[in-house]
């Protein structure tokens, strides 16, 4: 198993993310249907791409890793990372795709 980055994504504070409402409102449906998400969302002050490590919890604002940044996700959106843990190949998936 390889360990999956966005190197072939685009980097950015567009494109990637999307209106917090939105991407909750699809978590939710994932969430509903055995998934688990984790919010993304990328540092507004140096551009570091996050991961919060909390399942099927989503935040309007988180800290930077690299910075210490608090960005305020309301403003910036954000995407996520969907796990379906009972499926054999346990697949991860970028959403929206
Ligand atoms: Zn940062």
């Amino acid at each position: 198993m390889s360990d999956k980055t966005n190197q072939d994504l685009p980097e950015g504070l567009s494109g990637e993310n999307h209106p917090l409402e939105t991407v909750a409102a699809s978590a939710k449906t994932v969430a509903d249907s055995g998934g688990w998400v984790y919010q993304k969302f990328t540092c507004e002050a140096c551009g570091n791409r996050l991961t919060i490590d909390v399942k099927n919890t989503f935040y309007t604002k988180g800290s930077c890793d690299q910075c210490g940044h608090i960005t305020d996700i309301t403003k910036t959106g954000c995407n996520f990372l969907a796990v379906w843990p009972l499926t054999e190949k346990g697949m991860e998936v970028e959403w929206p795709v």
